[in-house]
């Protein structure tokens, strides 16, 4: 099913998962996979290495796999950074032969050796897609805090704009620790008639080092009050995550209660992350399975 539809009727909650590294990533994920099901959510996204190194071959066999192994909606990533057009044909063929349907067009981070080819930035991607493969659903990623390489909130507002232009469907936002921030990016996107639905991804945070190691990757602002948890539950990692699940959950409730488009959980592959924002949005009568 497309997800913009799925959007266009109800409130939604998903979750992400990646293709683990090792020596059964697919084993693994499947693990992974039949856990979060539980939660009966409307789709599971799969990650895409950018430039197509690590995994990226298993995210769509993992995305097949949700479909119909699990009956579960799946989102495959797709990354453009070094692809050549014909690269994408090729993607797109085998997005095909796996059944999907859905997909999040992404240009993939700038790291060194690394450089764009065919597609300078996801509109272009998006664009092509909607080009080759017409009755995809295409999602696009957004920054409610402005992407890290574009200092200028308001440019970044524009290139999102090209995104919806281009053919976007939906976007899914990056991580963010302060709703309200959130919430001026909605407004924002109002008044340059972004109209496409907004879902909004939460990561509940595991430990200190992953919460700094993530605010300097994506340049998420940590809010004083989380510092200030952190710095109450001291130095046990087990206390951290509990801190960091239960900060998420109440991220989560306060956006359900505002009405937003969609819940996106970046769970890490941990099904119990994903299983207690599940259960928290059941406890508040946000979410029914
Ligand atoms: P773009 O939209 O191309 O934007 C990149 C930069 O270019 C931005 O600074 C933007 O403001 C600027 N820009 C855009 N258009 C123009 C223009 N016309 N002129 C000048 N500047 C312009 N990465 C992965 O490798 N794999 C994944 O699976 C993955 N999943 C993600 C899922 C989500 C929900 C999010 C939010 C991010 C994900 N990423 C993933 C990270 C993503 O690849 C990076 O954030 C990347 O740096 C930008 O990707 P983009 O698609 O937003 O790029």
């Amino acid at each position: 099913m497309k997800i913009v539809d799925i959007l266009n009727a109800k409130q939604t909650l998903s979750y992400e998962i990646f293709p683990p590294k090792g020596e059964m990533p697919l084993f693994e994920a499947a693990g992974v996979s039949e856990g979060l099901a539980q939660a009966h959510p409307d789709w599971i996204s799969v990650t895409f290495s950018a430039g197509g190194t690590g995994n990226s071959e298993n995210t769509f066999k993992i995305a097949n796999a949700l479909q119909e192994d699990l009956g579960v909606n799946a989102l495959a990533h797709l990354t453009c950074m070094g692809a050549t057009v014909d690269d994408m044909r090729g993607h797109v063929e085998a997005l095909q032969s796996n059944g999907i349907h859905n997909v999040l067009a992404l240009r993939g981070d700038r790291m060194p050796g690394r450089d764009t080819v065919d597609f300078a930035y996801a509109a272009d991607l998006i664009a092509f897609l909607k080009q080759v493969a017409p009755d995809l659903c295409i999602g696009a990623a957004c920054y409610p805090e402005g992407h890290v390489e574009c200092e200028d909130f308001d440019r970044s507002i524009e290139h999102l704009k090209m995104k919806q232009d281009a053919g976007a469907d939906f976007l899914v936002t990056q991580l963010f620790f302060e709703n309200e921030y959130f919430y001026r990016f909605r407004e924002a996107c109002s008044r340059a008639r972004i109209k496409i639905p907004i879902v909004c991804g939460i990561m509940p945070f595991t430990s200190v080092k992953q919460i700094q190691r993530m605010a300097f990757t994506c340049g998420a602002s940590i809010p004083a009050r989380v510092i200030k948890r952190l710095a109450a539950v001291g130095t046990n990692e087990a206390d951290q995550r509990k801190a960091g699940v239960e900060y998420a959950c109440e991220q989560l409730v306060d956006l359900a209660e505002n009405g937003v488009d969609g819940l996106h959980v970046y769970s890490m592959n941990r099904v119990d992350v994903g299983m207690a924002t599940h259960d928290a949005l059941v406890d508040c009568g946000y979410w029914k399975d």
